[in-house]
């Protein structure tokens, strides 16, 4: 078995990032540009923040981060979005979801700018993404298929099941690998006999949120494990993903550990979405001159 190191992953990408970046600086006298914004004081979203401006700052993006109070309203938010929307040096906007309870999401995340849309969480991009165009790609499904490929798992013709059909990681990631030419199967909580399913997995997908969903029998002997979930014990504070990864790793060829697999690809590409934004821009602004 081995376990997929995506913080050493990440880091490889991000030392790329930085290069490409500061070439940038040097040739345009310009570095792509994102913003944050986030909405009230959620430990979990805070936390999620800080690591995305620390990343951005690393590669030497031009990051900032908005911090806006839980009562704003929606109408204030949308102001905020489109004033980034309008400023043409920004190159990337994300809104942290979850948001408060009276600031509609979908309303939000439609009134980000299509080409900075660098989530991929609007509907142009996931309809895009659905008619397997060209778009903003979201992170974490993205970051899945760059750590399949680097350690060259054969997705063709594989049997891929994914647990979870959320609409930010499950779905499309299964479209992904949809395209990728794997046979897919998407289960979730309504499945029967969710182990038969599992078991089947050549490779195997999890975003639930649940701590211990993927058991060891619910694995086929080495079967290579992707597990997205993140779900913090309140008695010990750690941060664990859905497979009992103790056991199930002793089963796997691979699996992704949490907290270092997943996530850390998360944000690289986070900032791989960013880039090729900003290079849109500068290509357009070429084609322009
Ligand atoms: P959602 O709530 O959107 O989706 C969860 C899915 O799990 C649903 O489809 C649900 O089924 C399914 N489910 C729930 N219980 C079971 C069960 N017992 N058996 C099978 N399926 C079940 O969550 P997200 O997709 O947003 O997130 C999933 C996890 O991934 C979370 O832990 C989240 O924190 C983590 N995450 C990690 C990221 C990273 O970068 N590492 C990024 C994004 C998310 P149903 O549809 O029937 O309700």
């Amino acid at each position: 078995m081995a376990i997929i190191n995506g913080t050493l992953l990440a880091a490889k990408i991000k030392t790329e990032q930085a290069n490409v970046i500061s070439r940038y600086q040097k040739s345009h006298g310009s570095v792509p540009s994102l913003v944050i914004i986030l909405v009230g004081d959620d430990l979990a979203s805070l936390s999620y923040v800080r690591g995305k401006v620390r990343a951005a700052e690393e590669i030497g993006m031009e990051v900032r981060l908005i911090h806006l109070a839980t009562t704003i309203s929606q109408a204030e938010l949308l102001a905020e979005i489109q004033k980034h929307n309008q400023n043409e040096k920004v190159d990337g906007i994300i809104v942290q979801l979850p948001l408060p309870e009276h600031i509609d999401p979908d309303t939000i995340l439609e009134s980000i700018a299509i080409r900075k849309d660098v989530d991929g969480f609007h509907p142009h991009n996931v309809a895009r993404l659905w008619l397997s165009e060209p778009c903003v790609q979201p992170c974490t499904p993205k970051g899945i298929m760059r750590l399949l490929h680097e350690i060259q798992i054969p997705i063709e013709g594989a049997n891929v099941v994914v647990v979870g059909r959320g609409n930010i990681v499950g779905k499309p990631i299964a479209k992904l690998l949809l395209d990728a030419n794997a046979t897919v199967t998407i289960a979730h909580s309504k499945s029967k006999n969710l182990a038969e399913i599992t078991r089947r997995a050549d490779i195997l997908v999890t975003a639930v949120g649940k701590r211990n969903t993927i058991k060891s029998e619910m694995i086929k002997e080495g079967a290579v494990v992707i597990d997205v979930g993140i779900n913090r014990d309140p008695i010990d504070g750690k941060l664990y993903g859905d497979a009992d990864f103790e056991n199930v790793s002793r089963k796997a060829s691979f699996i992704t550990p949490v907290p270092g697999g997943v996530g850390p690809m998360t944000i690289c590409m986070l900032l791989e979405n960013t880039i090729e934004s900003y290079e849109k821009k500068i290509n357009k602004n070429f084609l322009l001159k």
